[in-house]
Parts: structure tokens; sequence; C-alpha cells
């Protein structure tokens, strides 16, 4: 099947066609620059960037594509989670589209596209896969049974995401929104053992209690205090070293719990999906952590991590293949959308 996706969850208003396993276009416009002055992403800012841009970039898609919207077999939305005015937009766009070419529409969930995506550069999953998503609003571990019907949350970050996280740092480190590229670049250069970063729910109860949650928002409060200290007693902030122990820190606990989540639930596949996945100290330890415990780790390439329009048309595609029943023409979006509700009906 061909199938149109759109997202408009955040601040990327993204449109991308999907035929089976092959993208044929896809088209990513970001208001990113818009919020950097703001220091994080302006709700108003965004949704009207969304309006301006919706009809330039599905035209744009459908065009590289070489199709008209007549050709395709069905659209797909994303519905949430994201900021409610930002998926108002797509979601009503996308349902006057649908309505104007009377094709079945979908009303998908973010988060599992950013799962879904992966097939596009590693083709069909395995059967019980698990998969990592990781991103700035996100930090779970999840069972995939099948993309299209079941999915089971396992574990996920009891506070703040990863990329919040990184971010939040980031911007104690005067660093432009959003900071966690720049903390990529500056941790390559760091000592990852410089300064002692906690790792949250990984002893003791906690981590009996926890074994796959997540919990950074203890993080900011040590980097903070620690650098308050070194500027008390008259010492420079070693940025790199920073960076190079904050992340080492985060990539070391979200890789040894996914791969322990996927020995336990005997799955030999971890898929990775969400705009940190980007990050380079992850996918090192990941890869690292899977080869050393049999486990294949599908990290796809950098621009497939963030959001974008293919992730959504990917997740449409099975859809339409397991027979899924296509959304009502009246569903409404759900900012908060939980990750066992893959489509709204
Ligand atoms: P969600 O998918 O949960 O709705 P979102 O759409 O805001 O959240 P994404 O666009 O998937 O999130 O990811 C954005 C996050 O990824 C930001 O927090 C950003 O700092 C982070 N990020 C992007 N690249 C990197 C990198 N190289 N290193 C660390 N973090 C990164
Ligand atoms: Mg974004
Ligand atoms: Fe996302």
């Amino acid at each position: 099947p061909i199938v149109l996706g759109i997202e408009s969850t955040c601040d990327e208003t993204a449109a991308a066609i999907v035929q089976g396993r092959t993208l044929r276009s896809n088209v990513v416009a970001s208001s990113m620059n818009e919020h950097a002055r703001y220091g994080g992403v302006i709700p108003e800012i965004a949704s009207r960037a969304h309006a301006e841009a919706f009809v330039p970039v599905v035209e744009q898609a459908l065009a590289d594509a070489g199709l008209e919207l007549a050709d395709v077999d069905a659209i797909a939305v994303s519905a949430g989670p994201g900021l409610a005015g930002c998926l108002a937009v797509g979601v009503s766009g996308a349902k006057a589209l649908a309505y104007a070419a009377n094709k079945p529409l979908y009303g998908i969930n973010h988060v599992i596209g950013h799962i879904a995506v992966t097939q596009l550069q590693f083709g069909p999953f395995p059967d019980d896969t698990m998969a990592l998503i990781v991103s700035g609003g996100h930090t779970s571990l999840l069972h995939v049974r099948d993309v299209a019907r079941h999915v089971d949350v396992v574990g996920t970050t009891l506070d703040d995401a990863a990329g919040e996280c990184f971010d939040k740092v980031a911007r104690l480190l005067g660093f432009p929104y959003p900071g966690g590229p720049h903390i990529d670049r500056h941790a390559r250069q760091g000592d990852p053992h410089a300064i002692r970063v906690p790792q949250g729910l990984t002893q003791g109860k906690a981590a009996v209690r926890h074994p796959y949650d997540f919990s950074f928002s203890g993080v900011k409060t040590a980097v903070a205090r620690w650098i308050e200290e070194q500027q008390a007693s008259g010492r420079d902030v070693p940025v790199d070293d920073v960076c190079a122990s904050l992340a080492d820190s985060v990539a070391t606990v979200l890789a040894r719990k996914a791969i322990r989540g996927c020995l336990a639930n005997g799955s030999d596949t971890l898929i990775v999906g969400g705009g940190f996945s980007a990050n380079s100290q992850l996918r090192g330890k990941l890869l690292e952590v899977g080869a050393d415990h049999g486990v294949q780790v599908r990290i796809p390439k950098i621009g497939l991590c963030t959001d974008n329009g293919a992730m959504v048309a990917m997740l449409g595609v099975n859809l339409v293949e397991a027979g899924v029943k296509p959304s009502s023409p009246d569903f409404p979006i759900d900012s908060a959308m939980p990750m066992s509700k893959i489509v709204m009906e």
C-alpha cells in the first residue's frame, strides 16, 4: 500500500510517502529556530508555523514522490501525544484531505511511529522484539508483539525524559535550545569519568523495584551543584568533561536496562527510536552492550530518529496491511495518548 503520513506533534511540520517498505518522499519543515531564543518550544508559535507549512509540505511530499492525492491508499496523521494546538492543525488538515479525496484516515500514536520507522532501514520486525524510545518527551522500554495491534510498556521514566535532562543541563551550560546536540559534540572531547553523575534506579531496592524504569531528575541538580562548587572555589568549569560525564552516565543506564530487558524477554533484537537516539554516546553504548550480549541493535540513521512524516506513513502502512479499521471521521486528538494505544478509534 501507498500511505501519506503527516506529522505535527511539536515543532516539525512533516509529510512523507511510504510504499510498502520504500520511502518515496520525506519533507520536514521545522520552526525550531523560531523557538531558540525562548529556550524551549512556544506552543502558539509552533501551531501558527504548522498552519503556514501544512499545505506546502504535503504538496511537496506528493510532488517528490511523483504522485497525486488520488494515488494514495490511505492517510495517516499523528493524533498524539504532543502539543494540543499543534496536533489540532495536523489532524484537521489530514481530515480535510481524507474527506476531499475520500481516503481512509488513521490517527496514529507518534511514539509508536518512532518504532515503526526502523522498518524502512532494517526491514520487518522479528516476533517479540523490544523497543527503546528516547526523545524530548519520552523514555520508555516497550515490548512490541505486533506494531499494528499490540505494544506493552515494560518500563518508563518516573520523571524527566533523557532528552529533557540533556536540554536542562545544556541550558545550565549556556547552550541554546535544543541543547542535546551541543552536549553530544562537547562530550566527544571530554573525560567521561571526570565527575560523578547519579545513575537513577540502578542500585539497592529502587533497582529491584524498578528494573526497567528510569529516573533522570536528579542529574541536573547534581551537575548544577558540582558547577556551583567549582565556581565558588574559583576553578574553571570543564565543559567538555561535564558533557562527557553526563552523556556517559545517561547512555550507560539506558543501554544496560534496555539490553537486560531484551534478555529477560528472550528478544534478540532491540529497536531504538526518538530524537535522543541521535545521540552518539547512546548509539555507541547500545551497540557495545548489545554486541556483548548477542542482541542486534537497530538504530536508524539520524534523519529518521528525529520527528518526520516517514514514521507516520510507515505505521500507516502496517495498519493497512494488518487490516486495522481506520479511525472514525470525527476522532479527537489526544495530547496524552498512552503508548498502549496505537490508533484512535
Ligand atoms: P516526543 O517524541 O516524545 O513527542 P519530541 O518530538 O520533542 O518528543 P524528538 O524530536 O523526537 O522529541 O527529540 C528531540 C530531543 O532529542 C531533544 O530533547 C533534543 O535535545 C534531543 N536530541 C537530538 N539530537 C541529540 C543528540 N545528538 N544528543 C542528545 N540529544 C539529542
Ligand atoms: Mg522537534
Ligand atoms: Fe518525536
